[in-house]
């Protein structure tokens, strides 16, 4: 007899030899036949099984509640589907995936049921295994300090740990992954495949807007493939870019880090001041000194051409020799007692650093005085061959001569502007400020020695002379102008081709 095309008896064989332990038993759930399947999942014969009640297999650790639901189903005439424990003839346990369906008469009434389940003990472990695995990874990665990131290939973040959240609600919800990423101009888009490389503790500086300062942060990321989960992806293996971002907050390492560096620069500035002080005082009480001695000697050679023609005295002479003698050593004395100049061999020099070196050393005093810093650098200014330190101790001096000049003016709105730029081949510096000023007939004198405004104020009116000395010995000049501010602006200029030909 052949039904709906299919051969007598075909149904029988399909059951028969299907891999899934199938039974069908009367409304009670006595079992009426079991399948070979059946019989290598339960390790019950046939014999063992016909006539018993399903709940043989059942290992009582199912909750009463399933079998409820399970059996509610059927009475609606529906399937269920689930899973129980079940117990082998061995004794064994095992996780029976299970769908139970009624199977109808003609007149739609439940004659049987057909029952059909396969051992699923071994993917759920793995299932388990994977979850326990998710959540020991996540409850790592959430109690980690850090804050951590996966990006897709469209730079949405699609996993993160308590870290980042907080730093996500400290950046006002802007996201940080991006705002990171960005600084370090990494791209995480498909097309930029090439420059996809990990990178380690790399540095970057979040603004946080407003008066705050910025947040230090170092970052590392590392690359991986995600296979795509579809299921048009399970022959192709689709893999998609994901980057892991790990951004650890140094913001504290950083202040402890520039306030060493502050100090360090202070000790070393300090120092450097008193040798240059020194040398220009002793440079200046030479040169007063050398006046007096060459009118002696002037006025001694011309007793002594005198003398020949029998016109002067050689007692007086023999004085005035001892006298000029005595001068002349002095002269000497003051020249061997200069200290020696620091020996700062000459490397490329950002004015743009220095005068951030200044500003961070004036810090405490500029907050203090509540002076606003107008900084204006000029964004890829070249590096100059220069002596660093030297060059950042006059800068130090001019800086600390504008907030001078500024504790003279009682009230109003105190501003230095500090400007670098690159024009006519020249470096330029521009340090104004909103000082009282310096009246014009003084301008020549405060580049002399020992001229000083600030008497009684241990000022010895060295610090100008100095400055000058080394912008001149970096083949530089100095003037002073009017500033807009109100005070003075010195200006500075540095030949770029001298530091060219030497880089
Ligand atoms: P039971 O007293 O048998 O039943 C527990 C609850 O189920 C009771 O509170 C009752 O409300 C409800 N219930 C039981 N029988 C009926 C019924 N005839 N009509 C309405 N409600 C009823 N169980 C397994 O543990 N493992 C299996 O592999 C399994 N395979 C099955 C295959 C088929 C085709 C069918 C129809 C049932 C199967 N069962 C299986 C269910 C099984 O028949 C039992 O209901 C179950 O094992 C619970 O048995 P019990 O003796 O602990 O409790």
């Amino acid at each position: 007899m052949i039904m709906n095309g299919l051969p007598n008896g075909l149904y029988f064989q399909v059951v028969e030899q299907s891999a899934i332990a199938t039974s069908i038993t009367d409304l009670s759930a006595n079992i009426i036949y079991v399948n070979p399947a059946f019989t290598r999942v339960t390790g019950y014969q046939p014999v063992e099984l016909l006539g018993q009640n399903q709940s043989l297999l059942s290992d009582k650790k199912t909750p009463t509640v399933v079998y409820q639901a399970l059996w509610s189903r059927l009475q609606q005439k529906k399937n269920w589907s689930g899973v129980l424990v079940n117990r082998r003839k061995d004794g064994t346990r095992y996780l029976a995936d299970l769908t139970i369906a009624p199977v109808l008469n003609d007149q739609g009434e439940v004659t049987h049921y057909l029952g059909m389940h396969r051992d699923v003990t071994e993917l759920h472990g793995l299932e388990q295994q994977l979850l326990n695995q998710k959540t020991l990874i996540e409850s790592v990665v959430n109690i980690a300090p850090m804050a951590i990131a996966v990006l897709n290939d469209k730079g949405k973040v699609e996993l993160d740990n308590l870290a980042y959240k907080a730093l996500l609600a400290d950046f006002k919800n802007r996201e940080p992954a991006h705002l990171i990423l960005d600084q370090l101009k990494i791209d995480v888009l498909p097309q930029a495949d090439s420059k996809k490389k990990d990178f380690t503790a790399l540095e970057v500086a979040i603004d946080q807007g407003g008066k705050k300062k910025p947040r230090w942060f170092s970052c590392s990321g590392i690359w991986f493939d995600e296979s795509d989960e579809r299921a048009e992806s399970f022959f192709e293996r689709n893999k998609a870019r994901h980057l892991l971002l790990v951004i650890s907050e140094i913001t504290g390492l950083k202040a402890h880090e520039h306030a060493v560096r502050c100090n360090t620069m202070r000790t070393i500035l300090a120092k450097q001041e008193v040798v240059q002080s020194l040398r220009e005082i002793l440079n200046g009480a030479a040169y007063q000194l050398q006046v007096p001695v060459n009118v002696l000697s002037a006025v001694t050679n011309m007793l002594k051409q005198r003398e020949d023609k029998g016109g002067c005295n050689s007692s007086m002479l023999e004085a005035l020799d001892q006298a000029l003698d005595s001068g002349r050593k002095a002269l000497a004395t003051l020249d061997s007692s200069k200290p020696t100049i620091l020996t700062e061999a000459p490397v490329d020099v950002d004015l743009n650093e220095l005068l951030r070196d200044v500003i961070a050393l004036s810090e405490e005093r500029v907050s203090d005085m509540g002076v606003v810093i107008d900084w204006q650098q000029f964004e890829g200014l070249p590096t100059m061959k220069g002596q660093q330190w030297q060059l950042r101790g006059a800068l130090k001096q001019l800086v600390d001569n504008a907030l001078d000049a500024m504790t003279q003016v009682d009230g109003g709105h105190r501003e230095i502007q500090l400007k670098t730029e690159l024009c006519d081949d020249m470096i330029k510096v521009h340090i104004c400020d909103s000082g009282p000023g310096i009246p014009d007939e003084l301008r020549r004198s405060i580049f002399e020695p020992f001229f000083t405004t600030k008497r009684g104020e241990s000022s010895a009116g060295m610090g100008l002379p100095t400055c000058q000395s080394v912008i001149r010995e970096h083949g530089g000049m100095i003037w002073v102008e009017n500033s807009i501010l109100g005070g003075i602006c010195m200006r500075l200029q540095f030949p770029l081709v001298d530091a060219e030909k030497q880089g």
